[in-house]
């Protein structure tokens, strides 16, 4: 499989290529060239298939430049960190099917894809002898799962910033009490914006860029797209081709909408098998403002208890926006330039058919969240997580009859613990591993949110 660019800039590259390249060079998204349709005869052989080796078999209709065994291998060690055995379980509560993306080593969705890249990147720079130096910024749940997806790996240093005692304190705790020597937690004294702002300006130092290697982890590599294909495919299979069920629905919550694409690109693998996707937004809802009337315009960032979706330019929107473009990579880099000119894009009444073709949406207001964690508590005994919470609104909104609703749980309610108290009136019980965390060993340097005391402390200890 080859990659290319939303923006139609550089010339066809390879799986191995396109994961080290991250962001394409000509400022576009990678995306493979086509996205396979999964016939029925495959259909039916991946059914009852375990999740490894579901996702190898996903994983190998993208991947071509990795020798099938190390693939396997691969695939085997990223999710031998999860502690449930199924990795994804899915479970039934009411009307709803729950996804629990959440049983890998920081409890957020974020680890089904960063446990599988730390692993590609560590395999990728062994075979070339290079070495890479991983920089990035964290509001609180990216950073711990980058942080874990490369610990303790070789050729492999990270930084990552995040604003000084203003992430959650266990949030603080997962990233800090990680003390492997090649991790370095950098707590800023200033706000996420700020150490973004710092980790943009560094990137944009090309010669310190080229010098260091440097490396990111956010949501635009595409290898953490297609690991999160293979959970829509697992859940898609288990539940149709038995008791009548030929067609399911997900919900997704929605921040960067790299978690909606990866539904969009399994929604093309099986088009017979998953019907809708729901696109759920808190009160940040520029994406479903797009979906339901063609308005894509940014707005001020609101805070709500589910802050991984506090977010107005989502950084995969490009890539959906290829497809609906009818994969015409001229139309979609003119559409970044004038969105980045004038902070808008306007679709037409023949675009918008095709975008509720693709996806329904919801907003979900912070009121309907807190009273969804606590309706479903109060009815299943089951407490989600706001992020959670906000999907199976949306979803069960808009839920038909006879279609299983596939919410997918991105993150586990402890993380959470305050929200979920204002809801239900306690804090949900603290799992062994984030129980354990408390009074042990952190390592975390403080400084100013200035570029020059980063860019300092990163070429001193880069490797
Ligand atoms: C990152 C995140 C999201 C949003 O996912 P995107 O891929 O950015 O749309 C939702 N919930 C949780 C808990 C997250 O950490």
């Amino acid at each position: 499989m080859q990659y290319i660019s939303t923006r139609g800039g550089i010339a066809p590259i390879s799986f191995t290529q396109a994961v080290m390249m991250g962001l394409a060079d000509d400022g576009g998204l990678l995306l493979p060239v086509a996205i396979p349709e999964i016939s029925a005869d495959t259909v039916a052989q991946w059914r009852g298939l375990s999740y490894p080796e579901l996702a190898f078999a996903v994983l190998s209709r993208f991947i071509d430049d990795i020798p099938t065994d190390d693939l396997r291998e691969l695939v085997a060690k990223s999710y031998s960190t999860f502690n449930h055995r199924e990795i994804v379980p899915l479970v039934k509560q009411g009307d709803a099917h729950i996804l629990e993306l959440f049983h890998g080593p920081t409890l957020a969705f974020k680890d089904v894809a960063l446990q599988f890249l730390g692993n590609v990147f560590e395999y990728l720079l062994k075979k070339s002898g290079g070495r890479m130096n991983i920089l990035g910024a964290t509001s609180g749940d990216t950073g711990s799962a980058a942080i874990y997806g490369v610990r303790g790996k070789e050729r492999i240093n990270i930084f990552i910033l995040h604003p000084y005692k203003r992430v959650s304190p266990i949030q603080e705790l997962q990233m800090t009490t990680v003390t492997d020597a090649n991790v370095f937690n950098l707590a800023v004294r200033g706000t996420f914006d700020d150490g973004q702002a710092i980790v943009k300006t560094i990137f944009n130092d090309l010669s310190f860029k080229e010098k260091h290697q440097l490396g990111a982890i956010n949501s635009i590599n595409w290898a953490r797209i297609v690991a999160q294909v293979v959970y829509y495919v697992y859940a898609a299979l288990k539940l149709t081709g038995s008791e009548g069920v030929t067609k399911v629905d997900f919900s997704v919550p929605t921040g960067n909408f790299g978690d909606i694409f990866a539904g969009f690109v399994a929604r093309r693998m099986l088009p017979a098998q998953i019907r809708r996707l729901i696109l759920a937004t808190n009160e940040n809802n520029l994406l479903t403002r797009f979906v339901l009337n063609g308005d894509y315009s940014l707005g001020q960032v609101r805070q709500t208890s589910s802050p991984s979706m506090d977010i107005q330019l989502a950084s995969n929107f490009e890539r959906y926006l290829y497809y609906l473009n009818g994969e015409d990579p001229n139309r979609t880099r003119q559409d970044m330039e004038r969105f980045a000119a004038v902070g808008n894009l306007q679709f037409d009444e023949l675009a918008q058919e095709r975008v509720r073709a693709d996806f329904a949406s919801r907003s979900v207001n912070e009121e309907e969240t807190k009273d969804t964690i606590r309706d479903f508590y109060q009815q299943h005994d089951y407490v989600l997580d706001p992020h959670t919470a906000v999907g199976v609104k949306a979803g069960l909104t808009a839920r038909e009859p006879g279609v299983p609703m596939i919410c997918l749980a991105t993150a586990h309610p402890a993380k959470f613990g305050e929200a979920v108290r204002r809801a239900i009136g306690h804090e949900p019980e603290l799992p062994t591993s984030l129980a354990g965390l408390a009074g042990k060993e952190t390592r975390c340097e403080v400084m100013a949110a200035e570029v020059g005391a980063v860019q300092e402390f990163v070429e001193r200890h880069a490797l």
